[in-house]
């Protein structure tokens, strides 16, 4: 049967090159980083030339990546560090972030003596910034956690500002960067950002591997205790391979941005003219100018077809989603969408389909086609 795969904000292919460069690692760097011997030596230098690499990337110096097992652990820590060691009293965030700062923050917050504050979400999707701006101007120690691209619509948020408005009220900013790192360029030092989070799988490399950038200067407390890997901010031994593949995976992403982005806009102009033609009424949810590889879009179908809408496309070997693959299998509403349509619309079919350089015309084709018999 035909497989295609329309699913790149789940996760993506690992690239060949990432594989070489993982199963040469896996092969030369066995040593554990920490032993002082010279097979452990050599396992500490790969990671240390991934570090730098990856820092180089993000314009970040190399003591400000440390290396996690994925965004979700990333986020988890900066909000830990940020209620028990930073001792801030107030973090504002969005209703339609990832679960994985979302469902974080509330049970931080919980019993806690940190207020959680959720801005208003726009009709575009776009988090209220100007009652940001309202809120930041109270003088309460606050940490702001907005993402750069959301992983269900595409909507982006102006990061720039959020952490220039923070820098203005000396409040710290993280900004989950999940979905936007390696597709598109991040310069920490334009960037007003404290921390930013990566996971590799998004971006062509393994998965169980991410990284968070910490600016110099800040402090950070351990989340997982036990021995001194990296420079003692997160005990466990580094997963080397991994870490070898995200570095590549990040590098081989950003040399290839323009003819990748180029390539994407394209197929993304085409399915949006064959969805005007073939479902005329169709809307996008978010913006039309949202991040390139991601697109949301409601069908003109009865609200009858969407517990099957997707059942039906994986028949013909289509992956496409409803929302973050965490929820996929769940038919409750998106809680993204939810903020951002009527009652109504919500009941529709809305598809998630997140397009990657590997992506064909053909395969917006495939997908038109198989809609058509919906
Ligand atoms: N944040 C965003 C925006 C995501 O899209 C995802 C993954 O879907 C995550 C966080 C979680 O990342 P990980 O799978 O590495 O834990």
């Amino acid at each position: 049967m035909k497989k295609v795969y329309l699913d790149h904000a789940a996760t993506t292919t690992i690239a060949p090159e990432v594989i070489d460069a993982m199963l040469t690692s896996m092969k030369e760097d066995f040593g554990n980083p920490s032993s002082t011997h010279s097979f452990g030596r050599q396992a500490k230098s790969s990671i240390e030339l991934a570090r730098k690499s990856i820092a180089k990337n993000i314009n970040a110096t190399a003591s400000e990546i440390v290396f996690t097992s994925c965004g979700t652990e990333s986020n988890n820590w900066v909000f830990r560090n940020a209620m028990d060691n930073l001792q801030v009293k107030r973090i504002i965030s969005s209703p339609t972030e990832h679960h994985a700062v979302l469902h974080t923050l509330e049970e931080m917050t919980q019993n806690s003596d940190v207020d959680l504050v959720l801005l208003k979400i726009l009709p575009d999707g776009q988090p209220d910034l100007v009652q940001l701006a309202e809120l930041l101007a109270e003088d309460i120690k606050t940490l702001v956690s907005l993402m750069h691209v959301n992983n269900e619509t595409g909507v982006v948020t102006d990061i720039q500002k959020v952490g220039e408005l923070c820098r203005q009220h000396q409040a710290y900013f993280h900004s989950d960067t999940v979905q936007s790192m390696g597709k598109t360029a991040i310069d920490v030092q334009q960037l007003p950002v404290d921390f930013l989070v990566a996971s590799a799988h998004k971006f062509n490399g393994p998965k169980g591997i991410g990284f968070l950038y910490i600016r110099k200067g800040l402090s950070m407390q351990s989340m997982l205790l036990g021995g001194e890997q990296e420079k003692g901010l997160r005990a466990g031994t580094e997963s080397v391979h991994n870490i070898i593949g995200m570095a590549k995976a990040l590098e081989i992403s950003l040399e290839q941005l323009a003819p990748h982005r180029a390539h994407i806009l394209s197929l993304r102009a085409y399915l949006i003219s064959a969805l005007q033609e073939h479902f005329p009424g169709f809307k996008i949810n978010g913006s039309i100018d949202g991040f390139y590889n991601i697109i949301n879009v409601m069908l003109p179908f009865a609200a009858d077809k969407t517990a099957m809408i997707l059942f039906h496309l994986d028949m013909k070997g289509i992956a496409v989603s409803r929302g973050s693959a965490c929820q996929s299998g769940s038919i409750s509403p998106s809680h993204v969408l939810a903020q951002m349509l009527s009652e109504d619309d919500l009941q529709k079919p809305s598809l998630r389909i997140s397009l990657s350089h590997l992506n064909t015309q053909d395969d917006l084709d495939y997908l038109i086609e198989a809609l058509k018999t919906v």
